[in-house]
């Protein structure tokens, strides 16, 4: 792929915007207000106002971020947690960030076990026949080699199972719950095999969780219950498993034959990719921002979280290419293994424990490259306050909303130790159509959304690590 150094033209780049005029730039008079002494009406902006409004407009008219998340999904594709894939991606970001103009590159180890799926198939065996496509939870267990196959019970909910608990024992329980959000309904994907298993269930299959299937199967992590046997599950499509549920309806008992192989291995060694722009006068002390690099191993993680990585990669770059180098240090961090529970922010967390209290603020994007609407803060509320008057300005380009809530699982290390938390808030409400599926491809992404993507994390971002008072100094200190 073409290169981007760092003195470079941005017009270099292979793909160019069509016709992408800068819809909503920021008006410099709704920028001038940022910073305390708003200047009289005509006067010039201040310095910082010039400097975001600055930002946002190369933001949204550059193609950098769109050619390196093709670059990330197309050409190093899926990378899962752990995996020889992944150790390519974190070649692939290290080399990026160390060719596009950082500083400063490096990896840190973080410690996990890889989990990778096999062989997997399925069909249902009657009383009507057909091959039924599953795919294998994070973390599930494998079949015995030749398989297992056993009648189905389907159930909607774990009322339904308790319910009738007592005709699980032999049976694959399938799991057909609707749609009611992604953290509700997502706990049959983590607990149900072995809410299943406490019942003598043999196998747990569940309805993909998604709000709209075209036949899409949609993996994601599972865990068991130490005190209940380790059952296989996987998950079927919205399609299938309303089918083997209005088949039990009817009396009918459906038989599925499933196959699934599984490997494990423990004591793997990965890592976190750091690259930094040092800051101008208080290089020690730090803003952090990040996404994680690892993704499912079908679709190329495109939108979870290709793109939070390269959003956060992008700005820091633009801002180093505009020769904004702020005050104090921007470090992107692109997190290992979040799929698989986190193991890289916590490695982050505990590899920078004496210096976390020089972390003003730590960023996190994890819900794709949809537009922008805001950031999700997780502080003191004095804090909230501050960045929401600071993000503001922002709502030029539908990104103003500033509002208390989770900021992420990759910086919730580092958050918890009082790192004040910020997470991109997007308009996702095509989220789940390709969460952990084949679908969550690099042609899902719209250059606009992903270019206000970057433009709101790069100027927000800038304006913290500007800022001539610590965003930490604008609460009380808590010990
Ligand atoms: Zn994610």
């Amino acid at each position: 792929m073409d290169q981007h150094p760092r003195h470079q033209p941005r017009q270099a780049h292979r793909f160019e915007r069509r016709g992408a005029a800068v819809p909503a730039l920021l008006c410099a008079a709704a920028l001038a207000g940022l910073l305390v002494a708003a200047p009289v009406s005509g006067a010039p902006a201040t310095p910082l106002a010039a400097g975001m409004q600055r930002i946002v407009e190369a933001a949204l008219g550059d193609t950098y971020a769109y050619e390196r998340l093709g670059e990330l999904c197309d050409v190093v594709g899926p990378r899962l947690a752990g995996s020889p894939a992944m150790a390519r991606a974190v070649a692939w970001a290290a080399a990026t960030m160390e060719r596009d103009g950082f500083d400063a590159v490096w990896t840190e180890p973080v410690a996990l076990s890889c989990w990778m799926r096999g062989e997997e198939r399925a069909e249902v065996t009657g009383p009507a026949a057909w091959s039924l496509p599953l795919i294998g939870l994070g973390n599930s267990v494998s079949t015995p080699p030749e398989g297992l196959e056993a009648e189905v019970l389907a159930v909607r909910d774990w009322d339904e199972l308790e319910a009738r608990g007592d005709e699980a024992a032999g049976r694959i329980v399938l799991f057909d719950p609707p749609w009611e959000g992604y953290g509700k309904t997502v706990q049959y994907r983590t607990r149900g095999a072995s809410a299943a298993a406490g019942h003598g269930a043999v196998a747990c299959l569940i309805r993909s969780v998604t709000d709209y299937s075209l036949g899409t199967l949609h993996t994601g992590m599972m865990s068991y219950d130490d005190s209940l046997p380790r059952i296989p599950a996987a998950a079927i499509t919205v399609e299938d498993a309303g089918r083997l549920h209005r088949l039990c309806q009817r009396g009918l008992t459906p038989r599925v034959h499933l196959v699934m192989r599984e490997h494990r291995q423990d004591d793997v060694t990965s890592h976190n990719v750091i690259g930094e722009i040092r800051g101008r006068e208080n290089p020690d002390e730090i803003v952090l921002l990040g996404g994680h690099l690892d993704s499912w191993d079908v679709g190329t993680g495109a939108h979870d979280d290709g793109a939070g990585c390269i959003i956060t990669m992008a700005a820091a770059q633009l801002l180093a290419h505009l020769d904004l180098r702020p005050r104090r240090t921007l470090r992107v961090v692109l997190y290992e293994s979040e799929e698989f529970g986190g193991f890289g922010g916590r490695a982050y967390a505990e590899a920078h424990a004496g210096e976390l209290v020089r972390h003003v603020a730590a960023l996190e994007s994890d819900s794709g490259a949809f537009p922008p609407n805001g950031f999700s803060v997780r502080a003191d509320s004095l804090v909230t306050a501050y960045l929401r008057e600071l993000a503001a300005p922002l709502a030029e380009i539908g990104a103003g909303e500033v509002e208390s809530g989770w900021a992420g699982v990759d910086i919730g290390p580092s958050v918890e130790q009082g790192v004040p938390g910020l997470g991109l808030r997007t308009r996702n409400d095509g989220y789940f159509h390709y969460h952990h599926s084949p679908a969550d491809t690099f042609d899902k992404i719209d250059p606009e959304a992903l270019a206000r993507d970057v433009a709101a994390v790069a100027a927000l971002i800038w304006a913290v690590a500007e800022d001539p008072v610590s965003l930490r100094d604008r609460a009380p200190v808590h010990p």
